[in-house]
């Protein structure tokens, strides 16, 4: 545990009951599920190509189903600006995601090339998506708001032979640098209607041209599929590899962390250009043949409480900033929309505060299930499940499957690895490095172009996350803090995120980023940096309550001595908050890679506008 502090008695276990459950969830009973659970029995849950010929994200996503009896089910169905929707069947995203293959494949564009994608949430980039997979090609999703240098830098590294994007976008932020881009052969553009713009093409027209159900290239199961970027947090994004055995995993998580079930509507607001958008956006919903939602807006609390509403959205996984957002914009506005088709709410991408754990049960009329992954991981790893109980503050336990484990850390901030062996934590509540045990099929197969770093990333028989957690006595996992974030101040190790769920918890504070600045007495003093809720506004007597508000709860030890307002912290696009980027800010020094960044140049204190919201975790 983090020293100093006791848990939270504030936010006390939420426990189920079984008879309240109107659908029988996956998982009942975890310690049975893990023991009965093997990968291999997870991949028989899957088709494979037919005729032994390996296996294929988007076979598996669409054309199974498209050639049994969910061809007419809707797999995808989009919300426009103005509310309309639009839907394609399994049967109708076969007929596009072929036509699409057939574009690359008269292209010239073949196995294990790159595909890039910077488009909003439309059809195009959903067919886009697994058209490329089905051409045995790899596929890599932009964020559509990069600005054109961090586009231009993804573009090279993934060597992109073909982009797929609209006319504006194109404008904006890729003619300027389309000749630093040699490799990049073809930009096919999603709106051209009949007049492309010079140097580019016509999707539309290639694809009526394209043959409407060529077979799925064959594929195997270590075959790279996908490309994703890290999310720029702790530096420079890192280009993460994932094969098509990753389906196992997305099936297979989809089943026990999301309890999706047949009959589900499901939404996850990510967007693609971020792994859990293409994970749990695109892939793992539609192996199980489940409805999926797209809005092809940016979020807006009334939007989306009516979205979940008039959609009857069953199943709703979405991210920590978002949730927060709907709280800071108050309970009231999720009044009047009859959310009652809502079963279960899964949250990932930053640390969820107890505080959101439960007004979703108040405002949504369900608990919010936190889980864990990264865009190294590929999929969920540790997670609350829908029939287990919930400690809010907790990751919840690994997934049946997954092996997790709490690596010791010397002076040096190192893992211990004794014998070839990492040293593992067995005290409950003792902090050390999370890590799981490779093995799952999700699992990265390497950082593009930067062997070494992934060599880093393994020892004595383990993945190290670069997260510090803690373990409890029954195995539910905590997080205290990215390697790089936590605070030593006078011997006590501090995980930021126990110091900002608590700051969080008073009434004037909505967001909080905390970090460690040096102290010649302490090493370092606990620094917070605060946003306030609209109708309150800064002052030197605000700032000593909140102070007095966390010693109280915290201790003066873990309390921040230190409290800044600030109108705006600065974050990545997908929403998280970028604490190396405050501690630069403080102290002074270069803020590193910004590409990422909501509003890369303005200091937080001279910031006015507030960021907006993320659309699009993690
Ligand atoms: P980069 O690796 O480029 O610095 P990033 O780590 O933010 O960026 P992602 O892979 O998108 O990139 O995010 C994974 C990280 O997000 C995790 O390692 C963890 O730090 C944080 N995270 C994800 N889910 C949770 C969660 N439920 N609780 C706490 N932290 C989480
Ligand atoms: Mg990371």
């Amino acid at each position: 545990m983090t020293a100093g502090t006791e848990p939270s008695t504030r936010w006390p276990a939420i426990s189920k009951d079984p008879a309240g459950f109107r659908v029988r969830p996956n998982l009942v009973d975890y310690d049975a599920a893990c023991a009965a659970f093997s990968w291999d029995e997870a991949r028989h849950e899957l088709s494979g190509l037919p005729g032994g010929r390996g296996v294929n994200i988007a076979y598996e996503a669409v054309d199974r189903h498209a050639a049994g009896s969910l061809a007419g089910h809707e797999a995808l169905r989009f919300v426009r600006a103005d509310g309309s929707v639009r839907s394609l069947s399994f049967a109708g995203l076969a007929e596009q995601t072929s036509r699409f293959a057939g574009v690359l494949r008269g292209l010239g564009i073949g196995r294990g090339e790159r595909v890039f994608s910077l488009t909003g949430r439309s059809p195009s980039l959903y067919i886009a998506v697994l058209g490329t997979l089905k051409n045995a090609s790899v596929f890599c999703p932009l964020f559509s708001a990069f600005g054109p240098e961090p586009v231009r830098q993804r573009l090279h590294l993934g060597s992109g032979r073909a982009l797929v994007t609209t006319r504006s976008l194109y404008r904006k932020k890729i003619a300027g640098i389309r000749d630093s881009l040699p490799e990049l052969r073809h930009v096919l553009l999603t709106d051209a209607d009949g007049d492309p713009e010079p140097g580019t093409l016509d999707l539309a027209a290639l694809m009526r041209a394209a043959p409407a159900d060529s077979e799925v290239a064959a594929t195997q199961a270590e075959d790279m599929a996908l490309l994703h970027f890290t999310s720029g947090t702790t530096g420079t994004p890192k280009g993460a590899i994932h094969v098509h055995d990753a389906v196992t995993a997305h099936h297979a998580t989809g089943t026990t962390a999301l309890d999706l079930h047949p009959e589900d509507i499901y939404w996850c607001t990510a967007d693609p250009g971020w792994v859990t958008g293409t994970s749990y956006g695109v892939i793992a919903p539609l192996t199980h043949g489940v409805t999926t939602i797209v809005d092809e807006e940016e979020m807006d609390p009334d939007r989306w409480y009516r979205i979940l509403a008039e959609q009857h959205v069953t199943v709703w996984y979405t991210a920590p900033t978002a949730l927060r957002m709907l709280m800071k914009a108050g309970a009231d506005r999720a009044r009047g929309h009859d959310l009652s088709a809502l079963r279960f709410v899964a949250s990932v991408g930053e640390p969820l505060n107890p505080e959101v754990v439960a007004w979703g049960q108040e405002a949504l009329g369900r608990p919010v299930h936190d889980n864990w992954w990264q865009t190294e991981t590929g999929g969920i790893m540790i997670s609350n499940y829908a029939a287990t109980e919930i400690r809010p503050g907790s990751m919840g336990r690994p997934l049946p499957g997954v092996e997790a484990g709490i690596v010791a850390r010397d002076a040096a901030d190192k893992p211990i690895v004794r014998d070839g062996k990492a040293v593992l934590v067995t005290e409950p509540d003792a902090v050390g490095e999370l890590a799981l045990r490779p093995g799952w099929p999700s699992m990265f197969r390497g950082y593009l172009h930067e062997e070494e770093r992934y060599r880093r990333c393994f020892a004595g028989g383990w993945y190290l996350t670069g997260d510090l957690a803690r373990r409890d006595a029954d195995g539910y996992y905590w997080f205290v803090g990215r390697g790089d974030d936590v605070i030593k101040s006078s011997g006590h190790l501090i995980g930021p995120f126990e110091v900002e769920s608590c700051l969080m918890e008073h009434d004037a504070v909505a967001e909080a980023g905390v970090i460690g600045v040096p102290d010649p007495v302490a090493g370092e003093v606990v620094k917070a940096f605060v946003e306030l809720r609209s109708g309150w506004q800064p002052s030197e007597d605000l700032q000593l309550e909140i102070i007095g508000f966390a010693r109280k709860r915290l201790g003066p030890a873990v309390a921040p001595r230190l409290l800044e307002f600030t109108a705006a912290l600065p974050r990545t696009r997908s929403g998280k908050i970028l604490r190396r980027l405050l501690k630069a800010r403080e102290l002074g020094l270069p803020e590193g890679d910004t590409s990422t960044v909501e509003s890369p140049v303005e200091s937080p204190a001279g910031a006015s506008e507030p960021a907006p919201g993320p659309g699009a975790p993690q």
